[in-house]
């Protein structure tokens, strides 16, 4: 199982993503999650990955994509992997197809996680990590909108796209994935 999750901070990828790992028993790769450690280090590129951070703006694609090369050639990932976070822009797409085509791999799912703004903004606000303050959100939003957003008609048109309903609870947002995307 290779699969993308797509979708606003906020729908609950992280979560379904850990859930259906551990099902599945493949990796759960985390671009955030990845940057959130390589973040603590002390070193300048540690700093300006806070900084995107915490101004919650992308980190550029160049080292975003180089992290995930990094991480997609490690010997985990034969079985398959969830993507969480990544792509969040048509040239990391642009360079994912390459990538597993090089690595001789395709991407089987794109799982786009559909919810209403005002409830994306409450669950945010709930959250309470660094970057869940009302300013940062609403940047973060508006470069989902911009940045990440067109990737919904770029993996529609590769015919990729599965849509959930993701305004519903954990449990049933898993049954709807589970039933989207048989292992
Ligand atoms: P997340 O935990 O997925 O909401 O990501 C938190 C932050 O990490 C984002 O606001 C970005 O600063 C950075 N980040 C995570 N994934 C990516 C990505 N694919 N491209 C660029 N920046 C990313």
């Amino acid at each position: 199982m290779r699969c993308i999750f797509l979708g606003p901070p906020g729908a609950g990828k992280g979560t379904q993503a850990a859930i259906l790992a551990a099902e599945w028993q493949v990796p759960h790769i985390s671009t955030g999650d990845m940057f959130r450690v390589m973040a603590t280090a002390e070193t300048p590129l540690a700093q300006e990955i806070r900084g995107y951070q915490s101004r919650g703006e992308l980190v550029p694609d160049h080292l975003t994509i180089q992290v995930v090369r990094q991480r997609l050639e490690q010997g985990d990932v034969h079985k398959g992997w969830i993507l969480d976070g990544f792509p969040r822009t048509v040239p990391q797409a642009d360079a994912l197809d390459n990538l597993l085509s090089d690595l001789g791999q395709a991407g089987d799912w794109v799982v786009y996680f559909e919810l209403p703004e005002d409830i994306l903004k409450a669950r945010l606000l709930g959250r309470g990590r660094p970057d869940d303050t009302p300013e940062v959100i609403e940047t973060r939003l508006q470069v989902y909108q911009s940045q990440t957003a067109p990737l919904i008609d770029f993996y529609n048109h590769q015919g990729k796209l599965v849509k959930v309903q993701a305004d519903a609870p954990v449990e049933i947002v898993t049954a709807h994935l589970r039933a989207l995307t048989p292992a």
